[in-house]
């Protein structure tokens, strides 16, 4: 039986022939500057096993990725009333679509599009102003990670703010709904900053690992979320974490995944561990092109997959 270490490796070797194929995320200038050339991956297991592979040491944008850390949040918050403002259904439609919204009176399909992430946002500003609400989403990220471990970068904010006309589409779209309490600037100076975090793989497997854990993480030796919640964040991440390619992602890796348009994915193996995989080249519809197929061959080669 081949090691951890050993099977990511021979997976790595077996993907750097499509590093780079597909097309940086253009449309958010900073992200546009990211060297094609990256490839990283780290797995952490419940039993304390990691295994590092490439660039897993280099800090990437974590974009999307940011909803699964929202919504444990916001459902911590609120609890189930949350689902009365955002739908858990696959959208069938880009990360960035407007479309249903209108048709379905401002009720996002899911937490993990953008609309949904925004009504999420909304929720954890509650109570409290933008600095604090941002502070608070990166804490929970790196709880139990060294502290320079997550960072905002205001240089990918600034850039999404300058760029964000669909982002303040969708939350003004929200807002005539009555979907949004408080000012849309508020809500997506949260949305900004919560996609402009910016971590390695190394940290992102060990931050989500709870999530592996029905909600109670080994690392920091506390619960984050109940069982129940870990369950259901998962199933969300499986049907509605890749956009409009949840569906192919599901077929060809069979795991609770989220992505992001900085080029990484957290793909979660329920009672087992935990993956983050980064390649910033992204496929048509918005997922790293060579992490979907990394997180393809690991899980063929552990059979991983949940089906
Ligand atoms: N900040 C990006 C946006 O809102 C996030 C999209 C993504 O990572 O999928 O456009």
């Amino acid at each position: 039986m081949p090691t951890l270490q050993a099977t990511l490796e021979e997976a790595y070797e077996a993907v750097l022939p499509e590093v780079g194929q597909g097309a940086l995320a253009n449309y958010i200038p900073a992200l546009a500057r990211v060297p094609k050339t990256k490839l990283g991956a780290a797995i952490v297991t419940l039993d304390g096993e990691e295994a590092r592979v490439g660039d897993s040491d280099e800090a990437f944008s974590m974009q999307s990725i940011s909803k699964v850390f929202t919504l444990s949040m916001a459902l911590q918050k609120v609890g189930a009333t949350l689902w009365h403002r955002v739908g858990r259904e696959p959208s069938g439609t880009a990360f960035n679509s407007i479309v249903q919204l209108e048709r379905e009176h401002g009720i996002p399909r899911n937490p993990l599009i953008n609309a949904g992430a925004l009504v999420v946002s909304d929720v954890l500003l509650e109570n409290r102003g933008v600095q604090e609400t941002v502070g608070a989403i990166r804490d929970f990220v790196a709880g139990g990670l060294d502290a320079s471990a997550v960072v905002v970068d205001a240089e990918v904010a600034a850039s999404e703010a300058e760029t964000g006309f669909r982002n303040a589409s969708l939350a003004n779209f929200l807002k005539s709904f009555r979907n949004l309490n408080h000012p849309v600037a508020a809500v997506l100076e949260v949305y900004f900053h919560q996609c402009a975090l910016s971590l390695s793989c190394k940290a992102l497997a060990r931050a989500d690992l709870f999530l592996a854990a029905d909600g109670q993480d080994p690392l920091r030796g506390k619960r984050i979320v109940s069982p129940r919640r870990a369950r259901r964040v998962n199933s969300v991440m499986l049907m509605c974490g890749h956009y409009d390619a949840s569906g192919d992602f599901a077929f060809r890796v069979g795991l609770p995944g989220k992505s992001g348009v900085g080029g990484g994915i957290l793909a979660i193996v329920p009672g087992r561990a935990a993956i983050a995989v980064w390649s910033p080249c992204l496929n048509e519809q918005g997922n790293s092109l060579a992490g979907t197929a990394l997180l393809e061959r690991i899980a063929a080669q552990t059979g991983w997959s949940v089906f």
